[in-house]
């Protein structure tokens, strides 16, 4: 629904232009030029001459100005690192990898020697690592433990427009640190957008821009807004394969579903197109894509590169050769829903900053095109101009425990950039006093303290606290672990059938989670086998992620000195630990098959991939990890339990209604209720007095 003859003509015009490919470039230059090849380099010493006077720099430049790859190579030439470590935070896992691996063959050294990277649950540095990279996140644990980041020199805090929840807490952590620290640099790194701000949020630090150097790019609108996008984009990267002169195509999708979806189906597409057409490489990149999946998007190669990426791919990491950008408007975020108290990820338009960023990706090394499956009016008068920083639209529980447990008593006098709706503020406190985390007064618990040892979230950490307390840790560990990483079970599409039959054999009936145990440990019993993992489906990749995650779990436990213990086959203690976690998300069976959300009312269905919905179990109360919406709200990964594990762990929420003549229990029903009443009640008033002392 493209105005085609606006097309041709640019590709007319494209053509003529002859412009060599990426692949060419690449090839001929060294490393070493291509560096000097930076639109930062050019700016190097001007830079560095103002860091040697100001400790903290906001730095802005087009995305593939240098900035990630740059910035901490030149701290360390300047003799910065003989003093720390040189940190550099992404918002993204991916890009903290990808970058660290391209950095380490620039400095010729081996990934996790003098260069390396630190996400959750794999540490890739070692004893003489000088450079860096890590998510915002494993920098703001390591904040916890040393409080003034001794062993850094400098920080380099990037992406900071993206604005993630870990970037935003670091903000106000780091700003105590370089009010302390006069021998830390820090910088940030912006790609354009709300540098004042930084700048002001810092004390009205200098902003240094470098000079970036871009081309002009046509931009295309749909007539129409498009109903399947994923159609709508593959017939776009058809018509540009056949009518467009050289150059790679990038399409923006929101996750990795739509992300495959494409693949296969432009695969399919271009064979049928004709004989005669070009063969393109169709390459993928989110976040869960395994690390030598995702380098071989900056592989050369002669065929027309089609990249399709998440928004990772809008300023995190930059592929070279671009000339064709395809946005489908939409991107996967997470919103935190405080009625009912979750986070969900869900499909939402971008803002006109995001469009704007992913049309800028077509300009690099030529003049290029974008194509926006939507119309223009849709640009204009539908999406926001920039999108809402994570912290005010996400669950906060993680991050207050954290605080709490720096010692931030008041969370509101806690300098924030944009402090998060008080409701969420409240909502957070109130999840973590139903966990035991907080006492009445809202001071973080003995339990507290232990749950904010362990990078992951709160009903994760007290279920593993809860587990050991009854004795079944070592299992509960095992599940926790196989909840942190994404597909275990492998379902090719021409073996469907069979391995749906391998994976119905792991069910566990009243449970996901003892299912996801139970291939745990049969892949252990059977000595961790590969051969195994190929026999019943199930990716040998993720389960040794798995194996590790329990290994650095088990290691917190040893720090922390608590006990790894096991209660065999009684299984019916590891689902009461996972109640203990997640009694929050429970629901009651309604009718055949249906359930009700026990606190919102909302229906909520099994998935048709739970164990409970194969064997068509359905126990009258189960918890449940988490929810997806899709057309429906659907459960994933749920377990049975049993109503008086819910009253038991959740008084806040639940009561057994016993004969009316069990005086006790009503008294005791009462005094929950009212205790949570004056609890909310207390919450209002600390947060009220905190905005009038501001
Ligand atoms: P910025 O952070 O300013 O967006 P980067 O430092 O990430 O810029 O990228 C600078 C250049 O380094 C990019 O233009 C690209 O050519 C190159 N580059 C970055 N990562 C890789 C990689 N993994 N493989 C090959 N080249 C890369
Ligand atoms: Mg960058």
């Amino acid at each position: 629904d493209f105005d085609h003859k606006a097309n041709n003509q640019y590709g007319k015009a494209l053509m003529t232009q002859k412009t060599e490919a990426r692949s060419e470039f690449a090839k001929t230059r060294t490393i070493a030029e291509q560096r000097k090849s930076l639109p930062v380099y050019g700016v190097k010493e001007e830079f560095m001459d103002l860091l040697r006077e100001h400790n903290v720099i906001v730095a802005v430049g087009e995305t593939g100005s240098g900035k990630t790859t740059q910035l901490t190579q030149y701290l360390h030439e300047a003799g910065y690192s003989v003093n720390g470590q040189i940190g550099c935070t992404q918002p993204r896992r991916v890009a903290a990898v990808s970058v660290a691996k391209r950095v380490s063959e620039e400095f010729g050294c081996e990934l996790g020697t003098k260069v390396g990277y630190s996400i959750r649950f794999e540490d890739c540095t070692n004893d003489t690592t000088i450079i860096k990279y890590m998510t915002d996140g494993v920098l703001l644990r390591e904040t916890l433990f040393e409080p003034d980041l001794d062993r850094y020199c400098a920080v380099i805090m990037d992406e900071a427009h993206e604005r993630s929840l870990n970037t935003d807490v670091l903000f106000g952590v780091l700003r105590q640190v370089v009010a302390r620290r006069h021998d830390f640099k820090l910088i940030i790194t912006s790609a354009t957008m709300d540098s004042d701000k930084f700048a002001t949020f810092f004390g009205n630090v200098p902003v240094f821009t470098i000079p970036g150097r871009t081309f002009p790019v046509d931009t295309l609108y749909a007539r129409t807004t498009a109903q399947d996008y994923v159609d709508a984009a593959v017939q776009q990267a058809i018509a540009i394969h056949v009518g467009q002169g050289v150059g790679d195509i990038l399409i923006f999708m929101t996750g990795q579903e739509d992300i495959e979806a494409t693949c296969v189906l432009l695969a399919d597409r271009v064979s049928q197109v004709g004989e005669d057409v070009p063969p393109m490489l169709i390459l993928p990149i989110y976040s869960q894509l395994p690390s030598d999946m995702q380098a071989r998007i900056f592989e050369s190669s002669e065929k027309r590169k089609v990249i399709v990426a998440t928004n990772i791919a809008e300023t995190s990491l930059t592929v070279d050769g671009i000339k064709f950008v395809i946005d489908t408007g939409y991107c996967k975020l997470k919103l935190y829903n405080p009625k009912m108290g979750m986070d969900s990820l869900q499909i939402t338009p971008i803002s006109q900053a995001n469009a704007n960023q992913r049309r800028g990706r077509a300009g690099r090394t030529g003049p290029g095109a974008v194509w926006r499956l939507y119309t223009e009016s849709a640009y204009i008068a539908e999406m926001l101009t920039m999108t809402i920083p994570e912290i005010q639209r996400s669950n906060l529980a993680n991050v207050v425990l954290l605080l709490k447990s720096m010692g931030v008593k008041d969370l509101l006098s806690f300098g924030f950039m944009d402090p998060p709706p008080q409701d969420t503020i409240l909502n957070s406190l109130f999840q973590l006093w139903m966990l035991g985390a907080l006492d009445n007064l809202g001071d973080i618990t003995a339990v507290g303290n232990k749950m904010a040892q362990f990078p992951l979230d709160p009903p994760l950490s007290k279920m593993l606290l809860q587990g050991e307390e009854i004795g079944c840790s070592s299992e509960v560990m095992s599940v926790v672990s196989m909840l942190s990483v994404p597909s275990i079970f492998f379902r090719p599409k021409d073996r469907a059938e069979e391995s749906d039959a391998a994976r119905d054999k792991f069910f566990v009936p009243e449970s996901d989670h003892l299912t996801l145990l139970n291939v745990y440990q049969q892949w252990t019993s059977n000595g961790y086998s590969a051969k195994w993992c190929t026999d019943h489906f199930v990716h040998q990749k993720s389960l040794k992620k798995v194996r590790e995650v329990r290994g650095q779990l088990e290691e917190i436990f040893q720090q922390q000195k608590l006990h790894v213990n096991s209660v065999g086959n009684d299984w019916d203690l590891v689902r009461k630990a996972i109640c203990a976690g997640y009694f929050h998300n429970s629901a009651k069976l309604r009718g055949i098959g249906e359930y009700v959300n026990l606190r919102s009312r909302i229906p909520a269905h099994l998935h048709p991939t739970s164990a409970l919905y194969g064997l068509g179990y359905t126990p009258d109360y189960i918890v449940y990890h988490e929810v997806m919406f899709t057309v429906k709200e659907y459960m994933q990964t749920v377990t049975a339990v049993d109503a008086h594990w819910l009253s038991e762990m959740g008084p806040m929420f639940f009561s057994v209604k016993e004969s009316s003549s069990d005086f006790h229990s009503k008294q005791r029903q009462e005094a929950e209720e009212r205790r949570q009443m004056e609890y909310q009640q207390q919450l209002r008033d600390d947060l009220d007095r905190a905005a009038k002392q501001e």
